[in-house]
């Protein structure tokens, strides 16, 4: 039977591809990548030469019905998406869901992924936690901050650079000076920064610069965490 391949790639660092991702795409008969483009230094560096396509979030719903019609003809169908686990913050869901539902066989390939690296790397309790992904821009967004200040066990928010300051501005209001927190930015990458420590001098921290760049996890401890 065909199997529908959900495969990690790194977060930064090429060299922390498995063994095991390379063979299964070297040997999977086409690949959907969210961007075909960033893909194809990572598929080039492991000599992958497979046909690819194109799977992201605006021809997902589309996608998955080609991914389907592959899989009923008997391919074997790889997914990676530009960084990390496909399916977290990033299309993979509605292929793999298909793919039960029509009783095609589905294998992930375990990997990095931003959220659990950065969630062990901030040394907040890791036993239980919350993932938010990315918070809405505007309609919810207040709400869904207020839920993350008032939660009892961690919470982990996938956030854009250029609005860090104001969300951790917004998660003052709400969680106060002294929440512990951890910003985790360019994980893997040569400018991987831990941020750890009160909420209020974080905060400091971040509004002094001049610029933030790169990727960025933030991690909240629960409202009654203490040190
Ligand atoms: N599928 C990915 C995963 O498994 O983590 C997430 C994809 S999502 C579109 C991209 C977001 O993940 C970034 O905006 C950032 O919040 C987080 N991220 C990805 N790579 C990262 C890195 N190297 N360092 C910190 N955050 C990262």
């Amino acid at each position: 039977m065909a199997t529908l391949y959900i495969v990690a790639t790194p977060i930064g660092n090429l060299g922390d591809f498995s063994n095991r991702a390379i063979e299964i795409l070297q040997q999977a008969d086409q690949i959907a990548c969210e961007d075909t483009r960033t893909s194809s230094v990572l598929l080039q560096r492991y000599e992958i030469n497979k046909p690819v396509f194109s799977f992201h979030q605006h021809n997902e719903h589309h996608k998955v019905e080609h991914i389907m019609n592959l899989l009923s003809s008997g391919q074997n169908i790889a997914i990676i998406s530009d960084a990390g686990m496909p399916g977290i913050s990033d299309p993979g869901f509605l292929a793999v869901r298909a793919a039960h539902q029509k009783g095609y066989r589905v294998e992930v390939i375990p990997g990095p992924d931003a959220l659990t690296t950065a969630l062990v790397a901030s040394g907040l309790p890791c036993d239980r936690f919350i993932f938010e992904g990315f918070l809405p821009p505007k309609k919810g967004r207040q709400t869904r901050i207020q839920t993350i200040a008032d939660s009892e066990i961690t919470s982990v928010v996938y956030e854009s650079p250029h609005k860090l300051v104001r969300f951790l501005e917004t998660l003052h209001q709400f969680a106060g000076a002294e929440r512990l927190i951890c910003v985790a930015r360019e994980l893997t990458k040569k400018f991987e920064e831990l941020n750890r420590g009160k909420l209020n001098d974080i905060l400091a921290d971040y509004q002094s610069r001049s610029a933030i760049k790169g990727e960025i996890v933030v991690v909240i401890a629960g409202k009654n965490y203490e040190e």
